[in-house]
This record gives structure tokens, C-alpha cells and sequence, in this order.
């Protein structure tokens, strides 16, 4: 790992979160996130460009709007520093290869998935269906055989179609479905059985804690997204070291 291109990647990574938030902003008011300044949400004053400056400007406003003065979002440093670390760590594992720039496309995806349901509680097929073509093509590109995209997707897919209609449609939106389909053409099939795996355990210890700290009760929805995102992180990143560990604890090699 080259010091400096991490530094690079890692201003890179910022850059693109800075986007990526204007992204999850414009998908929520329906606006075209390739045209159009950005503006504050409170006072709706077009941000200056020295105002635009990814984590610093939050930082030298104090987390002010300059115009009205009313607070930031901290959204916005959160996920700039997100995608910033997620692309090093992606750096550090895959080097300047092609399957780096494959996971980091990956990567953006997720942490819009991410962010828009933690904020909405909604999955939005404007996303999962560009979602859907990339991660089919990148990972052909990984060298993923077709069998193996198509057989993670059914795989990711299924698994929230059933519970779908074992609880006709109570647990599980719509949403959830197509994100798990997306997940196993990403990762393929063993990739995805990773992430579900990993999502469970990780949404369900959090929900332990949100329940025992009072914040939520046996009955609150958690926006599952959340999870799953986080999951396929892991699992594209160290998604094959989790799986031989595990298989040496069954026995198997
Ligand atoms: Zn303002």
C-alpha cells in the first residue's frame, strides 16, 4: 500500500461522498442530480463555492448554515469521511486493480442505499435498478461467472421473497427484495450467504441495545437496508476470508 495514493484515494473518496450526499438529497426532493447548485435546505440560499469544500467547510462554518445559521446536517462530513475510509480499506485489500474500482462503484451504491433508508425507511427502485445493471456487468468483469451473479441473485432475492410471503408482506417490503438480488449480483452466491449472514447477526445485536436502551421498542421497524448495505461491505471486502474460516470451523477444506 503506496502511502501517497492512499492520501489520494482518500480525497478522491471525500470528493465522491460530497456527491454522493448531493445524490441522497436530490433523490429525496426528486430534483436532477447532474444539474442544478447546490443550496441550503432551511433558508434555500444557493452555497458559495468556497463554501463547498467537502468536510472542511463544515467544519469552518461550525456546522452553519453562512445565511441563516441554522445547523448542517452532520449527514454530510459523516458520509464524505465514510466513503473516503471505505475506498482506502478497499485500497489496502484489492491495490489499484480493477476489482478496487468495481468494489468502489459498489461502495457508492451502498452508501446511498444506506443513508436514504436510515433517513426515509424507503429503498428506492430508482437506485436498485441502475444498481441491478452495474453490479450484473462488474461483476462479469471480476471474473464472477454468469452462473455465479445469477445464482447470488436468486439466492439474495429469494431469501426476502419468502419471508415476504411467509409474513405476507409484514416484515419485508419490496424494497428488501430487490436490494438482496442486487447484493447476490455483487458478491455471487457464496459472497451473499456471507452478507445475510453477517446482516442478521449485526441487525440483530443492534436491535438488542436499541431495545434495552429504550430508544426502540419489540414492535419498531428497523430500517433494514441499513444492515444489509453494512453487510456487503464486509462481505465484498473480506467476504472470502469469512467464508474458508468458517468452513475450517465446519471441518471442511
Ligand atoms: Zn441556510
Amino acid at each position: 500500500m503506496n502511502l501517497t495514493i492512499a492520501i489520494l484515494i482518500f480525497i478522491v473518496g471525500i470528493s465522491i461522498g460530497s456527491f454522493l450526499n448531493a445524490v441522497i438529497w436530490r433523490l429525496h426532493t426528486k430534483e436532477n442530480f447532474l444539474k442544478g447548485r447546490s443550496y441550503c435546505p432551511k433558508c434555500r440560499a444557493h452555497i458559495r463555492a468556497r463554501d463547498l469544500m467537502p468536510v472542511m467547510s463544515f467544519l469552518l462554518l461550525r456546522g452553519k448554515c453562512r445565511d441563516c445559521g441554522k445547523s448542517i446536517s452532520w449527514q454530510y462530513p459523516l458520509i464524505e469521511l465514510v466513503t473516503a475510509v471505505a475506498f482506502v480499506i478497499l485500497y489496502g485489500v484489492f491495490g489499484l486493480t480493477i476489482s478496487f474500482f468495481v468494489a468502489a462503484v459498489y461502495t457508492g451504491f451502498l452508501v446511498i442505499v444506506f443513508m436514504f433508508d436510515l433517513k426515509h425507511y424507503l429503498i428506492l427502485d430508482r437506485v436498485m435498478l441502475p444498481a441491478a445493471i452495474v453490479a450484473f456487468f462488474g461483476s462479469l468483469l471480476i471474473g464472477l461467472s454468469i452462473w455465479n451473479i445469477l445464482l447470488g441473485a436468486v439466492i439474495g432475492g429469494g431469501f426476502f421473497m419468502l419471508q415476504f410471503l411467509l409474513s405476507g408482506g409484514k416484515w419485508i417490503g419490496g424494497g428488501d427484495i430487490r436490494l438482496g438480488a442486487v447484493m447476490g449480483l455483487m458478491l455471487g452466491w457464496q459472497g451473499v450467504l456471507v452478507a445475510l449472514f453477517i446482516s442478521y447477526l449485526v441487525g440483530s445485536i443492534t436491535g438488542v441495545i436499541l431495545i434495552f436502551s429504550g430508544r426502540k421498542s419489540w414492535q419498531s421497524r428497523l430500517p433494514f437496508g441499513v444492515f444489509l448495505t453494512l453487510a456487503t461491505f464486509i462481505a465484498l471486502v473480506w467476504g472470502d476470508a469469512i467464508a474458508s474460516w468458517y468452513s475450517s470451523i465446519l471441518g471442511y477444506q
